[in-house]
């Protein structure tokens, strides 16, 4: 599948969750931008924790090196529907790691075999054109910063820092989705 396709085929599917489980037209109304991601998740029946990475890999030092080297954020066990993000990156990097572990389950990635997926910074690392990767950026991307809400909020302000705000996101997320909006000529 091309590139564009697959990126198109994650965002669609985010697009039917959030039209689901939130009211987009009330979210841009009332201005609350923040996507409900815990109840989204929670209505698809998906529980996330944030625990201590650390603490928890302390005694296990050989997954504990694999975690620091791969720089993992978040994981995801097959068929538990259950998401772990690690608690020592900011909260809006947590959402985006949540959103991201989402999209993996979603998009059916942790069907099949090989071990359970694991999150990397969106378009910095080096797995960054895995296409399981790119699409589950692009899922949480979506989800967070739903195209509708997020052409409302731009009208408002196109600075970076205010939309980071606003959406509960990093600023690096912003400027990703505000680039993929332009090319979309949404934005
Ligand atoms: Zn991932």
């Amino acid at each position: 599948m091309a590139k564009v396709d697959f990126i198109r085929e994650a965002e669609v599917k985010a697009k039917e969750i959030y039209h689901e489980f939130y009211d987009v037209d009330d979210a841009i109304n009332q201005k609350e931008f923040v996507t409900p991601l815990g109840d989204i998740a929670e209505n698809l029946g998906v529980s996330a924790y944030v625990i201590s990475f650390d603490d928890e890999l302390k005694d296990h030092v050989e997954l504990a090196q694999y975690f620091k080297e791969q720089e993992v954020e978040g994981f995801s066990i097959k068929g538990s529907n259950k998401i772990f993000v690690d608690d020592k990156p900011e909260t809006a990097r947590q959402r985006f790691t949540v959103a991201h572990e989402l999209g993996h389950i979603l998009l059916g990635h942790l069907e099949g075999e090989g071990l359970s997926v694991v999150f990397r910074d969106s378009g910095s690392s080096p797995k960054s054109n895995d296409p399981n990767e790119l699409s589950a950026n692009a899922f949480a991307a979506e989800l967070l910063m739903p195209e509708p809400v997020m052409k409302e909020a731009y009208k408002m302000t196109n600075s970076i820092a205010s939309l980071a705000t606003i959406f509960g996101v990093t600023r690096k997320a912003v400027v990703l989705r505000v680039e993929r909006l332009k090319e979309l000529g949404v934005i």
